[in-house]
C-alpha cells in the first residue's frame, strides 16, 4: 500500500506542475474555459488511465468511501458521460466537476493545448465554445504559434505515464478507469492487512 500511496503523491505532484503549464498558457493567451462551462465533461468519450485516477481512489479510500463509490459506479449504466460531472443547467452544459482537485490528465488540458497534425506540425486543440466566444484571442494565438508554442497534450500524458507504465498502459472510459483504480487500492489495502496480520502472528 505504501508504494501505491507514494505513486499517488507523485501523480499529484505532476498534476500540480501541469496546472502551471497548461492553465498558465490558457490564461496568458485568453483561451481559458468560461466559468461553469461543462460542455467537455458531457462528452461520452473522455478517457483516463488507472494511474490518472489513482489520487482520487486513494483520497476516497482515506475518507472511507472507496467501497461505496465503487458500488455506485458499478451500478451506473455504461457508456454515459463522466459520473463525476454535476450538471447545473437544463441542457447540462453548465455544471461542475465534483472531483476537480483529482481530475485526470486529459481534463487538465481542457481549454487549449497543442498536438501534432497529420503533417507533423503543431496544431491547437481548442473547443468550439472557446473558438466562438474568444475568437480574437484564438486568431492571435494561431498567428503566434511559432513564437509561443502551446504545451503539448502528449507531453502531459508522458509526464504522468512515465511514473508507472503498467498502470498507464490503457486508456479507458473515465468511469471504468475510476473503478479499476478503486479496485486496485482496495485490493492492495486488503493484501497489506493480511501481510501485517501474518507478521504479528
Ligand atoms: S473528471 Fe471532472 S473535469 Fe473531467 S470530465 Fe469528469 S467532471 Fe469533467
Amino acid at each position: 500500500m505504501q508504494r501505491l500511496r507514494e505513486l499517488s503523491r507523485r501523480v499529484e505532484a505532476v498534476y500540480g506542475e501541469m496546472a502551471d503549464i497548461y492553465a498558465g498558457y490558457q490564461q496568458a493567451r485568453g483561451l481559458h474555459c468560461r466559468s461553469g462551462c461543462g460542455a467537455c465533461c458531457l462528452h461520452p468519450e473522455i478517457e483516463a488511465s488507472v494511474l490518472d485516477m489513482l489520487p482520487l481512489a486513494m483520497h476516497l479510500f482515506d475518507q472511507g468511501t472507496a467501497e461505496s463509490t465503487l458500488a455506485q459506479l458499478e451500478a451506473a449504466p455504461a457508456g454515459t458521460s463522466c459520473p463525476m460531472y454535476q450538471p447545473l443547467s437544463f441542457d447540462g452544459k453548465q455544471g461542475q466537476c465534483r472531483i476537480y482537485q483529482w481530475r485526470p490528465t486529459l481534463c487538465r488540458t481542457f481549454g487549449a493545448a497543442g498536438y501534432r497534425d497529420k503533417h507533423g506540425k503543431t496544431a491547437l486543440s481548442t473547443c468550439k465554445t472557446i473558438k466562438q466566444e474568444r475568437s480574437s484571442a484564438y486568431a492571435e494565438t494561431l498567428i503566434a504559434m511559432e513564437l509561443d508554442p502551446p504545451p503539448m497534450l502528449s507531453h502531459a500524458r508522458q509526464q504522468v505515464n512515465q511514473l508507472d507504465y503498467e498502470l498507464s498502459r490503457s486508456s479507458l472510459p473515465i468511469a471504468e478507469a475510476m473503478q479499476a483504480a478503486l479496485r486496485k487500492v482496495l485490493f492492495q489495502a486488503c493484501y497489506s492487512e493480511v501481510d501485517i496480520d501474518q507478521q504479528i502472528a
